[in-house]
């Protein structure tokens, strides 16, 4: 019996997130290519990836179940989460990972709990969906990629993008937060594509986990991602618009990438751009 498996939730190859750092400001997009600050967001980034990691391997074990397999072959999601832990704090000499080890675990039992009368089918877990995007223009393929957390089938052969989020808060506008987001796009188009009319939409899988957590207590919720019809329609040309800028300025020094200079980029409700000061001193 194998039982060294380690699932790979992390970021796909050619996905949304640099796409959408340069259509933010192409700047930053420089700025985390060429001078990348390692610590930046950690703990949220730590909590939310063991999770992930625990999650994945809950379904990918139930997924063999439902398949005739033997689940046994991939580690239970506590022991994920821990091996996931230590894998990275000797990757970066760094213990914050093992100090969320029980905060995740504590998290995922609870799912598992609370979700423990689901009957969908499991078609696939951390799938990696791919498109190559023609430019016609300049007569060039761009890669375009995103890691699927979970693909199911309901009983009547309708399928879903499941995407796992944990929050600190849930509000009445989170779902529409994320529904024009280009990671929900992308999977609706993606998905549409490959499922054609059996293809149901997105699922956000939310795990609210509040400040005190685990002594404050968890909230599950998987509200339904409103459709994006008219974006969807012209989202190739979101994909091909990023990469001619990034294929534009790739080889050039951060400063002669052009910033976006807006109050809702560099200065944000959340606090400053992670490079404010680069931008307004130099390196
Ligand atoms: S401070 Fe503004 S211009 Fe500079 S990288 Fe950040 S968002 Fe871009």
């Amino acid at each position: 019996m194998n039982n060294d498996k380690l699932i790979n939730a992390g970021p796909s190859r050619h996905g949304w997130h640099g796409l959408g750092l340069v259509l933010r400001c192409p700047r930053l997009y420089a700025w985390e290519k060429q001078h990348p600050k390692e610590g930046l967001k950690r703990i949220p980034l730590i909590k939310g990836s063991l999770v992930h990691q625990g999650l994945a391997h809950f379904y990918q074990r139930l997924k063999e179940e439902q398949d005739g397999n033997d689940p046994t072959q991939w580690h239970e999601p506590v022991v994920a989460i821990a091996m996931l832990a230590q894998q990275e704090a000797l990757k970066s000499e760094e213990n914050e990972w093992l100090e969320w080890v029980e905060f995740a675990q504590e998290a995922v039992k609870q799912y598992m709990a609370y979700w423990v009368t689901d009957s969908f089918k499991i078609l696939a877990v951390e799938k990696e969906l791919e498109a190559n995007v023609y430019d016609k223009e300049y007569d060039c393929y761009y890669p375009y990629t995103q890691r699927a957390d979970l693909i199911i089938q309901d009983q009547n052969g309708n399928v879903s993008i499941v995407d796992h989020k944990t929050t600190a808060r849930l509000t009445s506008s989170t779902t529409r937060r994320y529904s024009l987001s280009g990671q929900m796009v992308g999977y609706n188009v993606l998905g549409k594509g490959l499922f054609k009319k059996r293809f149901a939409g997105i699922m956000l899988n939310m795990l609210e986990l509040p400040k005190g957590f685990p002594d404050a207590i968890a909230v599950f919720k998987r509200p339904e991602v409103e459709a994006t019809p008219y974006s969807e329609a012209y989202f190739k040309n979101t994909i091909i618009h990023a990469n001619r800028v990034i294929n534009l300025y790739k080889d050039k020094p951060v400063g002669e990438w052009p910033g976006s200079h807006l109050t809702t980029g560099c200065f944000t409700n959340f606090g400053a751009c992670d490079y404010h000061s680069e931008c307004q001193w130099g390196f």
